[in-house]
C-alpha cells in the first residue's frame, strides 16, 4: 500500500514540500503549510472497510496501532516507520455523558470529550506524538537536528518535553513568566527540558522562538508546524466513532492559537471526503473575552481581522492575541456554519464549577466552552433535541490554583456562585452532627 502525505501551501500557490523538510512557511508566498494526503490512494478501502479497520484497532496490542492517533496512521502520517513512532497510547479518551448537567440546562444529549485525560494532561499529546515521531525519523535518516523547541501557554511545552524525553531528543521551551500554572511549569522541568521563562506574553515568546528556529538544526514544534494538526484531527474522527459513526449536531471547542479548531475541522472534512460521513456538525468556537481576536473578527463576518494584546485570563492556555492559525480556522468555520462566542472570567469560572458539581473536573478553558454552551442554549441556537459535544482540552488537576481560588473566593473579577469551602469545626461530635443535619436534607 503506497499511502503518501506532503506539505502544501494553504494559500493555493501549489508549492509542495516533503514532511521531512525543515520548513514552516511557503518559500514562494509565505503562506502556512498544511499536510495533504493522497486521497485517491486512500479510496482503495471503502468507508465500511475504514470504519472496520479503525474499530478493530481500538482493541489491538500491535504497535503502534492501539494508540487513538496511530490507529488511524494511514490518514495521519503514513510514511513514518513504525519503529520510529514515539507514542504513549494517546487518544481513546472518554466521552463523558454529562447527563445531570445536560438535564439542568435543557440539553440532555450533552457529552464532554475528555481529551485532557492523557499522558501529559492535555490534548496536545495527540499532535506531539506525530511531530516527535517525524523528528525521530528525520534523525534516523541523518538530518542534523540538535533539538526541538516551542513557545507555549503551558500545555504544548509539557507535551513536547515528555515526548522528546521519551525519544531522547533535547527540548527547549519558551514560557511567558508567571502566566502558566505551576503544574505546567514543572512538567518540562521534570522532563529535563531547557526551560526559558521570559518576561513577556505568549505572543512575545512566539516571536523569539521563530527567530531561534531560523537555524535549521533546532526544529520548531509550535502549531505553525502542521504535523501536530494531523494528530489533533483525530479527535473529531474519534468522537464520531464513539457514537457508532453518527455525526453530532454541535461540537464546542475552546480556542486560542486556533490550531485545534482547524484540526477538528480537517479530520471531519477528511471523513466526509472519504465517505465515512455524509453531513457535518456545526462548530462553535469559544474564546475568553480577554483574548478574543477571532470573536471580534467573527462580528464583522470575518471581513476584518486585527490581532489584539491578550489580557490576563484564568483561561491562561488560550491567552493568545495573534493566533497563528487564523486563516485555517476561518476556512473551517465557514465550512461548518461556525459560530464564535466569548465568555467572561465570571462566566467561565462559574461554568467550570457548575460542571464539577455534576461529576466533571474542568480546566478553565473547558469552562469557557461550557459558558458558551449555556449562552447558545439561552439564545435558542442549540435546541433541546440536539446532540452536543463539548471538547475538554486539559485535565482540571493541572489548574489547582484556579480551583482553590474559586472555592476560596479569591479570583479576580469572579464572585463564586458555586463556592463550596470546607467547614472549619471543633473536633466535637455535636457540632459535627448539627452541621451535617443542616447541610444534608
Ligand atoms: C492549547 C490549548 C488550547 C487551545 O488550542 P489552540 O490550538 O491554541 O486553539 C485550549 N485549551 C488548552 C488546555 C490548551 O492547552
Ligand atoms: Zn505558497
Amino acid at each position: 500500500m503506497s499511502y503518501h502525505s506532503w506539505l502544501e501551501c494553504i494559500r493555493g500557490c501549489g508549492r509542495r514540500y516533503s514532511i521531512y523538510d525543515v520548513i514552516y512557511q511557503c518559500e514562494e508566498c509565505g503562506g502556512l503549510l498544511d499536510v495533504e494526503h493522497d486521497v485517491e490512494a486512500l479510496k482503495d478501502r471503502s468507508p465500511t472497510e475504514w470504519k472496520a479497520l479503525f474499530d478493530q484497532r481500538t482493541r489491538t496490542n500491535e504497535w503502534p496501532y492501539g494508540s487513538g492517533v496511530w490507529g488511524k496512521k494511514e490518514w495521519v502520517c503514513p510514511q513514518v516507520e513504525n519503529q520510529n513512532v514515539v507514542s504513549m497510547y494517546e487518544g481513546h479518551t472518554n466521552c463523558f455523558w454529562a447527563e445531570r448537567l445536560g438535564k439542568e440546562v435543557g440539553v440532555p444529549d450533552l457529552w464532554v470529550k475528555l481529551s485532557g485525560n492523557s499522558h501529559t494532561g492535555s490534548f496536545k499529546d495527540l499532535g506531539m506524538t506525530v511531530l516527535i515521531s517525524v523528528v525521530r525519523q528525520m534523525i534516523a535518516d541523518g538530518k542534523p537536528i540538535r533539538a526541538v523547541a516551542c513557545a507555549s501557554t503551558g500545555d504544548t511545552s509539557a507535551a513536547l518535553a515528555a515526548y522528546a524525553a521519551a525519544a531522547g531528543i533535547p527540548a527547549i521551551v519558551f514560557l511567558p513568566r508567571g502566566k502558566v500554572s505551576t503544574a505546567q511549569l514543572v512538567q518540562p522541568i521534570a522532563h529535563g527540558a531547557v526551560v526559558l521563562s521570559l518576561d513577556t506574553d505568549f505572543d512575545g515568546c512566539m516571536r523569539i522562538v521563530q527567530q531561534v528556529t531560523a537555524d535549521q538544526s533546532i526544529y520548531l514544534a509550535n502549531s505553525m508546524n502542521s504535523l501536530r494538526m494531523e494528530g489533533q484531527k483525530t479527535v473529531g474522527i474519534e468522537i464520531v466513532q464513539q457514537f457508532d459513526w453518527e455525526v453530532p449536531d454541535w461540537i464546542i471547542i475552546p480556542a486560542g492559537n486556533l490550531g485545534n479548531v482547524s484540526a477538528l475541522g480537517k479530520g471531519l472534512l477528511m471523513m466526509r471526503e472519504l465517505g465515512l460521513i455524509d453531513r457535518l456538525p456545526r462548530i462553535a468556537c469559544a474564546q475568553s473575552a480577554h483574548a478574543n481576536p477571532l470573536y471580534l473578527s467573527y462580528l464583522t463576518g470575518f471581513q476584518e481581522y486585527q490581532p489584539v494584546v491578550a489580557r490576563k485570563t484564568l483561561a491562561s492556555a488560550i491567552q493568545i492575541g495573534a493566533p497563528v492559525s487564523y486563516e485555517r480556522a476561518v476556512k473551517v468555520l465557514r465550512a461548518f456554519e461556525g459560530i464564535v462566542e466569548q465568555a467572561t472570567e465570571q462566566e467561565l469560572a462559574d461554568a467550570a464549577a457548575r460542571a464539577d458539581r455534576a461529576g466533571l473536573y474542568c480546566c478553565p478553558q473547558t469552562g469557557v466552552a461550557l459558558a458558551v454552551l449555556f449562552k447558545l442554549i439561552e439564545r435558542g441556537e442549540i435546541q433541546p433535541e440536539h446532540r452536543v459535544i463539548v471538547i475538554s482540552t486539559a485535565h482540571g488537576l493541572k489548574f489547582t490554583r484556579f480551583k482553590v481560588g474559586y472555592h476560596e473566593q479569591t479570583l479576580e473579577e469572579v464572585r463564586s456562585r458555586y463556592a463550596n469551602p470546607p467547614l472549619e469545626l471543633p473536633p466535637d461530635r455535636k457540632a459535627v452532627q448539627r452541621a451535617i443535619d443542616r447541610l444534608i436534607p
